[in-house]
């Protein structure tokens, strides 16, 4: 089973992926796909699945990718995914791209671009309502009065966990922007601007693309 073609929003934890997913989502008509809200979802359920992903998780780690492949398997034979998807945060190893080209094709991957130490406070400042899944941050995107109450803050959005899941990125996911490069899908993003400016600059490159 193919479906149609998909964008990789790819980029280090706490870039801005979720953040920017609803708008690329908008201009695309791609369903927006997280791997690790799945997860976390699996988590909360208690499945063997999120048993077993459980402590990578909370360690920083990848989970395994024969777990994960199960995971958009499973996703893509939902009828929305028909007309191919946006991946967020996902693939994150070698493997992983390659087992997504036996089931999409890849149009392109947008790249969002941070260093490390704006990473770092952008994750511990990281909250998310419950309710509404909206992404906030108590300094840069602070939530409105009557949402502040209820938010939530991960158990992996500590320093410590941050600058494990950093390694593992420049480890075992970095390298796979050389591997769209070269296929010519890379679209690197300078995502250290505030919300707005970053969403203006996706947009002038979707619609750039659109229009040629
Ligand atoms: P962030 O973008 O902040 O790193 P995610 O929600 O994408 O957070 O991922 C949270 C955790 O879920 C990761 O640290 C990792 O353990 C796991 N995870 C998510 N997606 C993948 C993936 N494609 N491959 C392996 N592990 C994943
Ligand atoms: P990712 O999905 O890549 O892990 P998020 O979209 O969850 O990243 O963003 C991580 C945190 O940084 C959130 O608290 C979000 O509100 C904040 N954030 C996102 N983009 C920006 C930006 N351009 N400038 C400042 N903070 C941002």
């Amino acid at each position: 089973m193919r479906v149609g073609k998909s964008i990789i929003l790819f980029g280090p934890p706490g870039a801005g992926k979720g953040t920017q997913s609803g708008l690329i989502s908008s201009i695309t008509g791609k369903p927006q796909v997280s791997t690790g809200d799945m997860l976390r979802e699996a988590v909360k359920e208690g499945t063997d699945l999120g048993k077993s992903a459980q402590s990578y998780m909370e360690n920083g780690l990848l989970v395994p990718d024969q777990v994960i492949m199960d995971l958009i398997r499973v996703r893509l034979t939902n009828d929305d995914a028909d007309s191919g998807l946006l991946f967020d945060g996902f693939p994150r190893t070698l493997p992983q791209a390659m087992a997504l080209e036996q089931l999409t094709e890849v149009e392109k991957v947008i790249s969002l671009v941070v260093e490390d130490d704006e990473i770092v406070s952008r994750i511990t400042g990281r909250r998310t309502d419950p309710v509404s899944g909206e992404i906030y941050h108590v300094v840069f995107k602070p939530a409105p009065p009557e949402v502040s109450g209820r938010l939530v803050q991960r158990n992996d959005d500590t320093e410590e966990t941050v600058r494990k899941r950093l390694a593992t990125f420049h480890q075992q996911t970095a390298p796979l922007s050389e591997y769209y490069r070269e296929r010519g899908l890379l679209i690197e993003i300078d995502g250290s601007g505030d919300i707005k400016q970053v969403s203006a600059s996706i947009g002038t490159v979707l619609e750039k693309d659109i229009g040629s």
